[in-house]
């Protein structure tokens, strides 16, 4: 027989399971060559889901616009989260940036966040890989991931390239690291564009999750790393290239691996169960 708890036990169980804080995560959107008025609600909602987190938008102004009174207090966020892809920021936004992120912050690098910046030496590392905006060899190398490893290849060419949206399978590579443990070996993924040929200083990257970029759908044949981690400073990176539009988002292997980088990012550490409705090596899960 199992023995009941006195009732004080539960109360008291009950106030301190629903009194833990939610981390404070601060989207960042404004500009974006993606349909930012579309996805930033989907990332705020999927973050806030279960509690865990509760999220700020920051918007920055428009194209060419008056970035004077944009300064968002980054110190104030466990986690950043980017869905911006657009105008360089003012040198002043950039350093405290560059600060929060060496005095321990979290980030997330959210698909076309990758695109952003390519002239800011330190956002690159912290994504440690990008693409388009005229990234080039000078970008840095390509990395993809070989026979179990991580492979770092100099060579000439652009940086940042996908072909046509399909539904494609992620393969874990590390099912120990936080993020990724419980997650199946592999995963359908719904219908996204897959980067490939991504580039950039790739310092101290942890590869979680890849994806064979088919030549039947103008990709290179490789294993091409699409989730990671990256060491910034004392700072926390993130990076998902997932995520086009909503239809990629409602992936459950998206959302599930997307809250829970979040909160490596906000904390080293995560604390969520995985859901029961996971994606198959052959087929998808979306809500
Ligand atoms: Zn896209």
């Amino acid at each position: 027989m199992l023995r009941m708890l006195p009732f004080t036990s539960l109360v008291l169980f009950a106030a301190a399971a629903c009194t833990a804080a939610p981390l404070k995560c601060l989207i960042v959107d404004g500009q974006n060559n993606h349909k930012w008025k579309e996805t930033t609600p989907v990332l705020k909602k999927q973050l806030e889901e279960g509690g865990l987190f509760a999220c700020d938008v920051v918007t920055s102004p428009p194209e060419k616009g008056d970035f004077s009174g944009f300064n968002p207090d980054f110190a104030k966020y466990a986690v950043v989260v980017s869905n911006y892809n657009g105008d360089p920021w003012p040198q002043a936004v950039k350093d405290n940036f560059e600060k929060y992120m060496r005095n321990g912050g979290g980030f997330v690098s959210y698909h076309a966040a990758d695109n952003a910046f390519p002239e800011w030496r330190a956002y690159n590392q912290m994504i440690a890989l990008g693409g388009w905006g005229g990234r080039d060899e000078k970008s840095g190398a390509m990395v993809r991931f070989r026979a179990g490893n991580m492979v770092v290849e100099a060579m000439p060419g652009k940086g940042g390239h996908h072909g046509p949206r399909h539904e494609f399978q992620i393969a874990t590579r590390d099912p120990r690291h936080p993020i990724m443990k419980g997650m199946p070996q592999l995963w359908m993924h719904a219908k996204d564009e897959l980067y490939d040929s991504m580039r950039g200083p790739a310092e101290n990257m942890h590869i979680l999750g890849t994806a064979l970029s088919k030549p039947e759908f103008g990709g290179t044949g490789e294993n091409e790393p699409l989730l990671f981690t990256v060491a910034y400073g004392n700072g926390r990176v993130f990076h998902t290239m997932l995520g086009h539009d909503t239809e990629a988002m409602n992936c459950v292997g998206f959302m599930v691996t997307l809250r829970r980088g979040a909160e490596w990012a906000a904390t080293g550490k995560v604390k969520q169960k995985l859901p029961a409705d996971l994606p198959s090596a052959d087929k998808v899960a979306v809500r």
